[in-house]
């Protein structure tokens, strides 16, 4: 691939920095930390009515013809103003998947549908029994007449309180090998037998335990073969782990503190970034940084070739994830006592900007697979290494 074609073009790039000057007040991000809920509803009807978040979508469900990498360099600056869209996220999952596996039916209503704003997906996989082993799910669906009857309990539905609908993993045929007897429907969440529980995490982010209780779906929900629920996850965890991604992902830490370091001085007078250490360690963090970029544009020049890279896939999530949180405590070492600041608290670094990231980078390597998960699939699937763990 040449990657000269994927760095952002500073004109682009300057017009989506003007684009949310002038339409993102810094209440919405500061909304996003005092809730946990990482959606906007203004903001999203806001790039649905612009077609920014229809751009690089098939036009005939709804897709804009707004240029693709202004599209990214809008959600990059969001991602910089502290604004996750993760609502949109989840649901642009799910509807890359329903593109592959669904029907056409399918793609006509709940894409269409999602690229108008009418419908938002959470993803509804794990269980209190089964998370990285997510094939053990017990939620159970049932045929009854012409749909199915659901009844069971997931954890950690993200951010399930803004959403239209959850896709829903279940077991609909227990007496088969446990991959063998899964099915994915699409499941609202104003049924009057689904109901939430929130539970809030260490980065500040909402989740939520989420109940079905004799939920009726129609069979036109079931995206998928019956008892065919375990190649619609694969191609499901793919778009997850980044191939889903519109943004670049770009990380910016490396900038911020460098910025921050040349601004402070010390008791000395000497500038922070005048240390060597400290230069040194940041300059590490913006090479990682450069190398996740990388991997993002290999990933994405797969997608857009039509493949589905399951190893490339991991190797984004686990490099990203894992180098971002040793940025953040790197970061935490360099700020000393005042980098334990929050939002708010007076003299913050940055306003709390660095101390919320080291909370929050903590559980971005468990979501979407669990680092050690990612590395045995890059194990099994980039070097061919011998499966670690036995066949369910
Ligand atoms: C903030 C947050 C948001 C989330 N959002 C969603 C969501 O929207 N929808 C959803 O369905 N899920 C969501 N999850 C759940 C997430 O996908 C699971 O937490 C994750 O898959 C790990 O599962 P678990 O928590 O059950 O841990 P476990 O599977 O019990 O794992 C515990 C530890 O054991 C390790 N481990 C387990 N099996 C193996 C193995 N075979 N080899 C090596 N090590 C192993 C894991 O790596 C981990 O370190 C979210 C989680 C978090 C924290």
């Amino acid at each position: 691939m040449d990657f000269r074609d994927q760095h952002v073009d500073p004109t682009v790039r300057d017009r989506a920095r003007a684009w949310a000057e002038r339409h993102v007040p810094p209440e919405w991000a500061a909304r996003e930390r005092a809730t946990g809920t990482h959606h906007t509803p203004e903001l999203h009807r806001l790039l649905i009515d612009e077609g920014i978040l229809g751009a690089a979508w098939p036009a005939e469900y709804g897709g804009s013809d707004v240029d693709p990498a202004f599209s990214r360099a809008v959600f990059d600056e969001l991602n910089r103003r502290g604004l996750a869209t993760g609502a949109w996220g989840s649901t642009g999952m799910v509807c890359r998947t329903i593109l592959e596996v669904g029907t056409e039916q399918q793609k006509r209503t709940y894409v269409a549908a999602a690229l108008r704003g009418e419908v938002l997906i959470a993803l509804g996989y794990t269980e209190p029994e089964s998370g990285s082993d997510v094939a053990s799910a017990r939620t159970r669906a049932v045929p009854d007449g012409d749909g199915w009857v659901i009844n069971g309990q997931k954890m950690f539905t993200s951010t399930v309180e803004a959403c239209t609908h959850v896709f829903l993993l279940t077991r609909t045929n227990p007496d088969v090998p446990k991959h063998k007897g899964l099915t994915l429907f699409m499941v609202p969440t104003d049924d009057p037998g689904f109901d939430l529980r929130p539970i809030h995490t260490l980065g500040g982010q909402r989740t939520n335990a989420t109940f079905y209780t004799d939920v009726r779906v129609d069979d036109a929900a079931r995206v998928g073969a019956v008892d065919g629920g375990w190649a619609v996850m694969h191609v499901a965890l793919v778009y997850e782990r980044g191939a889903a991604s519109r943004s670049s992902k770009e990380l910016t830490l490396a900038r911020e503190l460098a910025a921050w370091a040349a601004d402070t001085r010390r008791p000395d007078g000497s500038r922070v970034l005048d240390d060597p250490h400290v230069a040194e360690r940041i300059a590490r963090m913006a090479i990682d940084e450069e190398v996740a970029r990388l991997i993002t544009f290999s990933l994405r020049d797969k997608v857009e070739r039509g493949e589905l890279p399951r190893a490339t896939s991991s190797m984004r999530k686990l490099f990203a994830t894992t180098a971002a949180q040793r940025h953040y405590a790197d970061a935490m070492d360099i700020l000393g006592a005042e980098g334990l600041l929050s939002t708010g608290a007076p003299g913050s670094p940055a306003d709390g900007r660095f101390e919320h990231g080291y909370r929050a980078e903590v559980v971005t390597t468990i979501h979407g697979g669990s680092s050690e998960m990612q590395r045995e699939i890059i194990a099994e699937q980039h070097l061919g290494l011998p499966r670690g763990r036995p066949r369910g």
